[in-house]
């Protein structure tokens, strides 16, 4: 019957959900001794810039070699982090190691060369996570500031709390650079571009992703591109995979691009093989 149905269905998914909660539990077991015995590392992706082929940016991604699950991917324990409130400590650790590799290879290769860095929300909503503390750490690796884009999310750009604002405002005058991270994909009101500066608009990749000469993305990309520039920004194109993409992404004015169609994220030092072929 209907009821029996239900009924087994009901049992089917309270183990399942403890079962998750359980697996969840012990990522984040798992994650505090992570911190302790530097299982993090972080990969490089290439930025391109369109017109010219060169690549003097690159966004730092995180990496996880849990001890018995191996590569665990960000997408499944930054949440993870987040909840927990391990995000501001990985956090610290994403940003001192990005910038201490910017400055080695700007010492070593580039003197261009700026470095992305992805940020949580949860992270500067804590009151510990201290912006003078990360700009004083720059200035003793003597890296100019404007070397570093921090990445947020739009969801900090939503009635942003003072505290946030204030932070921003640190950057700012400090000369970090600002980029709004997967635009596209939330509520995406363009109002929220007036709540503070942001140097770059990265375009998500779901707008990216299938790019053809008449699809109703390349008229979303191309006004997207279009309004950034009037408003003094400039716009990062996500997830570029085909030669096709790329050159309609180019022709539309975008300025930068990332993606698998010109390299994956990779290990700090088969990056430097980049510097070495320009
Ligand atoms: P994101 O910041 O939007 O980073 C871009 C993601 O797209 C990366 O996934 C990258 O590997 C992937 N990607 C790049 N090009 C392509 C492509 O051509 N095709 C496809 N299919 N994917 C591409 P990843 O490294 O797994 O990171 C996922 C997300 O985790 C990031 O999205 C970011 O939100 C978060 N994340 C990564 N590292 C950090 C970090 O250090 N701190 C924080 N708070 N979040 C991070
Ligand atoms: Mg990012
Ligand atoms: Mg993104």
């Amino acid at each position: 019957s209907a009821k029996r149905k239900g009924r087994g269905r009901y049992q089917y998914f309270i183990p399942s959900m403890q079962e998750q909660a359980m697996a969840r539990s012990i990522l984040e077991r798992d994650l505090r001794a992570a911190i302790e015995h530097e299982q993090f590392e972080l990969y490089y992706q290439p930025i391109v810039e369109l017109s010219s082929g060169k690549t003097f940016k690159a966004e730092a991604l995180i990496r996880w070699h849990h001890p018995s699950r191996g590569l665990v991917s960000p997408a499944e324990f930054i949440p993870i982090a987040e909840d927990s409130g391990l995000i501001t400590h990985i956090g610290d650790w994403v940003f001192r190691n990005a910038a201490r590799q910017a400055s080695a290879w700007q010492n070593k290769y580039d003197t261009n060369f700026s470095v992305s860095i992805n940020t949580s929300p949860f992270q500067f909503h804590d009151p510990t996570h201290d912006v003078l503390s990360w700009l004083q750490f720059t200035e003793k690796l003597g890296l100019s500031a404007r070397s570093i884009v921090i990445e947020i999310t739009e969801s900090m750009m939503i009635e942003p709390s003072d505290e946030i604002q204030q932070k921003m405002h640190l950057f700012r005058e400090a000369g970090v650079q600002i980029a709004l991270d997967d635009f596209g994909t939330g509520y995406s009101s363009l109002a929220y571009l007036k709540n503070f500066d942001v140097d770059f608009i990265k375009i998500d990749q779901s707008f990216v992703r299938g790019l053809t000469p008449h699809s109703d993305d390349k008229v979303l990309c191309e006004a997207i591109i279009m309004i950034a520039h009037k408003l003094g920004m400039q716009v990062v194109a996500e997830g570029i995979e085909t030669e096709e993409e790329y050159k309609l992404l180019s022709k539309a004015g975008c300025d930068y691009g990332q993606g698998f169609y010109f390299d994956k994220p990779m290990p700090r030092h088969q990056f430097e093989k980049i510097f070495n072929k320009a």
